[in-house]
């Protein structure tokens, strides 16, 4: 051993460690006590082997384990180690970038009503597959379905775990060992992992491409189609868009020829919605009725894109394919939970409710917040910000374009208001804008901003908690200046 450092049992005997105790127990703590001692002895075995490599004596102790802590010193670091041991490793945090449905920080918010009912769920035992009335089993998705059949007017609905799984569960379901057929188009890739052609070969099904990247025609379909096709499919090219000379064959017409044919038309919507979001002054995204009303047998869409709910995948329409993918063994493996059921329940039964939508619904709450009002919200902001930052920063009020975000009308932007932070002319070169937002990731509720031509940019649209966010502003310069 190179050095004597105090004993496990002498750090745990002191009146803050036996609080520790209290309050995390006995193993807890002395695993925090035990790794805080291990950390000494290696700093320590490190500087005995660079012994004469360096000099010591401009680094503190710590940092070369060239002096034995005290009890008090161990004591403290073993506290902050427990501190940070026991903050949970997902946290909230401002997103403040401008997407409001960003996938890194969790998509979707949900619903006052979503958060109580997923509470309860989460306490007490429910009825999630048991018909109270009759005191018999019930199905799971008995919690959602009739919703989705009135909110879409399909004949039958169920939900699993994202739309992805959506996706693969239905060409698992109704396409395996046979052809579906998609226009070049639209094989789109979501986040990486979610490609269309991948997709299709996990679920055992034979993508056949027809048309090019730009036009597609009926005749393409057509001449595509033979014993072997199992499905026409169209997928919404939620996160790009082709422009120019181009062509697509309507919905209606897609259907009409895979009906002529005996076999279903499969819609990925992506991010669907219930209501036209053009009635709010937003891009028109796909409406799920619509895509029914088109002639699609089964669509897919997510539930914590543009719907403003928990992750989940909801595919709804016609009883007899809905009947089959609901019998496919994927379906018990992708299934929801009762957390989400509840989620999801509350988060239909929002729009069943169209008066209040935008109140109570974040997602489009959000993304409706007037420019007034947003103005108005940078406005109350700026003092606290010219406060809490020295002149060495030029802090204003700018306008900006803020995203939906997870895809969803990727050209489109919504106006939008920031604060923007950037350094003086004469400022020191330590203060830059990536040392800024390094400083807004390190408050007690993280913030996260954008960074665009040496300016820090925080979109204000996502700020409802004004009152939390403005009372640890005071703490940025000592961040900025210790990085603590
Ligand atoms: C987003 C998206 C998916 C995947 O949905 P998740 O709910 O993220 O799994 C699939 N298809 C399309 C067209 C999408 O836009």
């Amino acid at each position: 051993m190179p050095t004597n450092l105090p004993s496990v049992h002498a750090i745990l005997g002191t009146p803050e460690m036996q609080n520790l105790v209290a309050d995390h127990g006995h193993t807890f703590v002395v695993e925090a006590i035990r790794d805080t001692l291990a950390a000494h002895r290696r700093l320590a075995s490190t500087a005995l082997s660079t012994v004469g490599s360096v000099d010591s004596s401009t680094e503190s102790p710590a940092e070369t384990g060239s002096a034995v802590p005290r009890v008090a010193s161990l004591v403290a670091e073993v506290a902050h180690t427990v501190r940070q041991r026991v903050n949970p490793r997902m946290r909230r945090l401002f997103n403040l970038t401008g997407t409001v449905l960003h996938t890194n920080l969790g998509r979707a918010i949900l619903s006052e009503a979503a958060v109580e009912q997923v509470a309860n769920a989460m306490r007490y035992p429910s009825n999630l597959e048991f018909d109270v009335e009759s005191g018999r089993r019930g199905e799971r998705d008995d919690v959602v379905e009739g919703l989705l059949i009135e909110l879409t007017g399909a004949e039958a609905a169920t939900v699993v775990n994202n739309n992805a799984a959506a996706v693969l569960l239905v060409l698992g379901a109704l396409a395996a060992r046979r052809e579906v057929v998609v226009s070049r188009g639209e094989l789109v890739e979501i986040g990486g992992a979610f490609r269309i052609p991948d997709v299709m070969r996990s679920a055992q099904a034979k993508l056949v491409e027809v048309g090019t990247t730009n036009r597609t025609h009926k005749r393409d379909y057509e001449s595509a189609i033979s014993p072997r096709t199992a499905a026409l499919m169209k997928v919404h090219a939620s996160n790009y868009e082709i422009k120019g000379f181009v062509a697509s064959v309507p919905e209606g017409e897609i259907a009409e020829l895979a009906h002529a044919n005996g076999i279903p038309f499969i819609h990925d919507l992506g991010g669907g919605n219930f209501v036209d979001l053009s009635a709010y002054g937003l891009p028109k995204e796909p409406v799920v009725r619509e895509a029914l009303s088109a002639g699609a047998d089964v669509v897919t869409f997510s539930g914590d894109k543009l719907l403003g709910g928990p992750q989940a995948g909801l595919i709804v329409g016609k009883r007899q394919y809905i009947d089959k993918i609901r019998q496919h063994p994927l379906k018990r493996a992708l299934r929801v939970s009762k957390l989400t059921m509840a989620a999801l329940e509350a988060t239909l039964m929002a729009y069943k409710k169209p008066e209040t939508l935008t109140r109570d619904l974040p997602t489009l709450r959000l993304l409706t917040r007037s420019l007034p009002d947003l103005a108005a919200l940078a406005e109350r902001l700026l003092p606290h910000f010219r406060q809490a930052l020295n002149e060495v920063w030029q802090v204003s009020v700018d306008a900006c374009e803020s995203q939906i975000g997870s895809g969803t009308s990727p050209t489109v932007t919504i106006p939008s208001m920031a604060i923007r932070i950037m350094p003086a002319a004469d400022a020191a070169r330590s203060a830059s804008a990536s040392r800024l937002s390094d400083a807004l990731r390190k408050l007690p509720v993280p913030v996260i901003g954008k960074t665009s031509g040496g300016a820090v940019y925080l979109d204000v649209r996502c700020l409802e908690d004004e009152a939390a966010f403005v009372e640890q502003l005071p703490r940025i310069s000592a961040l900025l200046k210790t990085g603590k």
